[in-house]
């Protein structure tokens, strides 16, 4: 199948963010007053938004409502350039009930409503485009079985594929870990990915404090044939890459530090890094991996200095205009 350089497929869930800012979070019966704004959320949208805006040809396969959330994602998708392929829902578009106190701390429910309905069969009838992107990229929030059929079709067609295993409580199968040619979990979902291999590992608050050759270790362990980014908030990520995964390129483990930045809400940090290292992917797709994970590393740390999730996501002339 012929590959179109620099395509990206995204597939993964859209949600109405509903965020209400309060002194404390609520407790059982207890009625507070709070600030409250609304937004585009749902990690897939917010990963697909950072990958058009970081310049990607940008494809998100999804399930909308048709309510006006479902309309706000079509109208944000079209502002960003970005092609939807939507799985009409009866269900109303995915929503998140989101407290955060004056700390930063937060409480989130989440009504999946029509995330819930992205079938295998409505991913199967994306098979050419699947096949044909340059790379592929999916999350936990969206069916397990609709994400492991995107990812199969993408590996026999030998598209890259990049998995982000969010949110840490979805349980991934191995056979759909196994598709990723690139695991990106932040520690806690790292973590969580361990326990549930049966592998020992430190608390999530201790990992990055791990020394590379153990980390190196329990990324192999975990993703033998793939490679492996860890993503450690404001200390930037580790990387234990298989040069199996991309071919062409030599294996490698180190890790790159944040970039300094004026962080103000790093909510969506972790999905700027996924767009963005999809995007690099794809967009050049002969460069080291290195460059690639710097891109990204740069671009979610730029993403944490704007507020909100896919709002928050750095446009070329904002990254150029930073990094040159
Ligand atoms: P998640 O949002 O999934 O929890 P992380 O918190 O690990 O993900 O952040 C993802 C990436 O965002 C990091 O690897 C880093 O590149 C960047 N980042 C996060 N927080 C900061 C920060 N305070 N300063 C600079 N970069 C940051």
């Amino acid at each position: 199948m012929t590959q179109r350089a620099g395509r990206v497929v995204v597939v993964g869930s859209f949600n109405v963010d509903h965020v209400w800012s309060v002194a404390k979070l609520p407790d059982t019966g207890e009625t507070l007053a709070g600030e409250y704004h609304t937004g585009p959320g749902g990690k897939g949208f917010n990963q697909a938004t950072a990958a058009a805006r970081a310049g990607a040809d940008t494809v998100f396969v999804c399930a909308l409502g048709d309510d006006i959330g479902g309309q706000l994602a079509r109208a944000l998708a079209t502002a960003d350039g970005i092609d939807l392929r939507d799985a009409h829902s009866h269900a109303p578009t995915g929503t998140a009930g989101i407290y955060v106190d004056a700390d930063g701390r937060n409480c989130i429910v989440i009504g999946a409503g029509a995330n819930a309905s992205l079938s295998p069969a409505f991913v199967a009838d994306q098979h050419d485009l699947l096949g044909s992107a340059s790379a592929v990229l999916a999350q936990l929030e969206s069916p397990l079985a609709a994400v492991t059929e995107a990812l199969r079709i993408a590996c026999a067609a030998g598209v890259v594929t990049v998995l982000n295993p969010a949110p840490a409580n979805a349980v991934a199968s191995p056979e759909l870990l196994a598709l990723a040619t690139v695991l990106t979990p932040n520690e806690t979902e790292f973590v969580a990915l361990l326990g549930r291999a049966g592998i020992d590992s430190p608390t999530a608050d201790a990992i990055g404090g791990l020394g590379d050759d153990a980390l190196h270790a329990l990324c192999r362990r975990l993703h033998p044939r793939g490679s492996v980014v860890v993503t450690l908030g404001a200390a930037g990520c580790f990387v234990s890459h298989a040069a199996d995964a991309l071919r062409g390129d030599t294996s490698g483990t180190y890790r790159i530090a944040a970039e300094p930045c004026q962080a103000v809400d790093t909510t969506g940090a972790g999905d700027a890094f996924n767009g963005a290292l999809v995007a690099a992917l794809a967009s050049r797709p002969g460069a080291a991996f290195a460059e690639h994970v710097t891109f990204a590393n740069r671009y979610a740390g730029l993403s944490t200095e704007a507020e909100g999730a896919a709002a928050s996501m750095p446009r070329q002339a904002d990254f150029q205009a930073r990094f040159g």
